[in-house]
């Protein structure tokens, strides 16, 4: 401040001397006049200097103006700077912010305390059909039309999810969404989305089978019930109470195959996967699974007549690592339904093969009433038959290839069903090949 003061100073006191000097006393205010007008000239375009650069975009290092334009341009730039690093700063950290939200597996909406769309990230874009470029600031309830959500949020009471359909998905199977709102900071709202599809199918899943397990025990039960009672109420004679007994004993069996094929079932899905440990000769599987196909043929034959005409190819000498527990049973319920399927006077083909993709393939095939195509893709799930009745008779539970299924996928393998109605079909096992290896050398 001095400084200025000793400059304007210097303006007015060194013209106003070289005047009176130079001119006589009477010059020396006029020449002092102008020479404070020049230092308020000079001055003034200091300022201008400063109030340029400070207005321009973008801030460049400050012009040199001396004290104390130049200090106050200094200090300017100093706080600039420190405002613009504290910016950068808040800026990365909602980046990262952002980035993280977008990383949710969960849908993320923020929505404005009246239900307008601020941003939203990718999952919740996904879950509501949202593209935050189109429906920035639109409000929530018309893009999300489901009637669920237009109640809870109308509702004001958002203590509890709600469930909604979402964008994707078909019709057969539609998406099920689990959403949320909740309030925070001046009444927004922070909208949560979460896919439950696989969490309902699952439910609906448990249900169908709980229902479909009952109805399967309640059949036999029923009909067990019905011969208790007329053993108790109705004198029998030896032949009949016999023959009655005998029923009762077919049904008891039905329910027995029932619970022990729902408990093969669980203990599949319950342990771990069949490791490399184990190597199961393939010899030794086949004899066994032939021994049980000749014995259920003979018992399907009708009386004094051959019945099936049975083929079992020479097994190779191979060993398959897996457990021979669950292969035995996977390959006898395949044979077991080819002969149950297949009319006495068919013929069944039991072997190997090597596939085109290097993968060992076990194959039934069978010269049965083969299956409509519209019933291949759900022949593996629990209960499903194509003929209830057909199945029923011949003592089948319906989870026989739901069993085939989980075994060979445990075993890293895959299934194969193909059939031509009327001419037969053909059930594949096909076991990758790092599971297959040559008979070991006798020690
Ligand atoms: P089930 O105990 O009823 O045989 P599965 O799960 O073993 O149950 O088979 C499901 C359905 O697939 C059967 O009900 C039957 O309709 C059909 N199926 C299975 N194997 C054959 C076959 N070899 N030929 C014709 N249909 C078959």
């Amino acid at each position: 401040m001095f400084g200025r003061f000793a400059l304007l100073l210097l303006f007015l006191l060194v013209p106003a001397a070289a005047a009176w000097v130079g001119l006589g006393v009477g010059a020396a205010l006029p020449a002092a006049v102008l020479g404070a007008l020049t230092w308020l000239a000079w001055d003034w375009a200091r300022f201008a200097r400063l109030m340029a650069w400070l207005r321009a975009p973008d801030l460049g290092s400050p012009p040199r103006l001396g004290t104390p334009w130049g200090e106050l341009a200094d200090r300017f730039q100093r706080l600039l700077r420190g405002r613009d690093t504290k910016l950068a700063e808040s800026e990365s950290r909602l980046d990262a912010f952002l980035s993280a939200l977008q990383a949710s597996p969960n849908g993320v909406t923020l929505l404005d305390a009246r239900g307008h769309i601020e941003w939203c990230n990718r999952t919740a874009a996904a879950h509501f059909g949202l593209d935050l470029r189109r429906d920035h600031f639109q409000m929530i309830g018309s893009l999300v039309r489901d009637p669920n959500f237009a109640a809870y949020f109308a509702s004001h009471d958002y203590g509890h999810e709600v469930i909604v359909s979402g964008r994707e998905g078909s019709t057969f199977a539609p998406q099920r969404l689990s959403v949320q709102l909740h309030p925070y900071g001046e009444g927004r709202l922070l909208l949560l989305s979460r896919d439950v599809t696989a969490v309902s199918q699952a439910e609906a899943m448990r249900r169908d089978f709980v229902a479909n397990v009952s109805h399967e025990i309640r059949t036999p039960l029923t009909v067990l019930s019905g011969f208790i009672e007329t053993l108790q109420s109705i004198e029998l004679d030896a032949p009949e109470r016999e023959r009655y007994l005998a029923l009762m004993a077919a049904q008891a069996e039905r329910m027995q195959t029932l619970v022990n094929d729902l408990l093969t079932l669980s203990r599949l899905e319950g342990s771990p996967m069949p490791g490399f440990s184990e190597w199961v000769d393939l010899a030794g599987l086949m004899r066994q699974c032939e021994d049980e196909a000749r014995g259920l043929a003979a018992t399907l034959a009708p009386r004094g007549e051959g019945g099936h005409e049975l083929q079992f190819d020479e097994a190779p000498p191979l060993q398959l690592a897996g457990t021979a527990a669950e292969l035995r049973s996977a390959f006898s319920n395949l044979v077991a339904n080819a002969l149950r399927y297949t009319p006495p006077s068919g013929r069944v083909e039991v072997g190997w093969r090597s596939a085109a993709d290097g993968r060992l393939e076990f194959f039934v095939a069978d010269t049965g009433p083969g299956i409509a195509p519209e019933h291949i893709p759900r022949l593996t799930e629990r209960f499903y038959r194509v003929d209830q009745s057909r199945s029923r008779e011949s003592g089948g539970t319906g989870l026989g290839l739901a069993i085939v299924k989980h075994v060979i996928q445990r075993h890293g393998g895959e299934l194969r069903i193909a059939s031509t109605l009327g001419k037969g079909s053909r059930f594949s096992l096909l076991f990758p090949s790092n599971r297959v290896r040559d008979l070991p050398e006798p020690a």
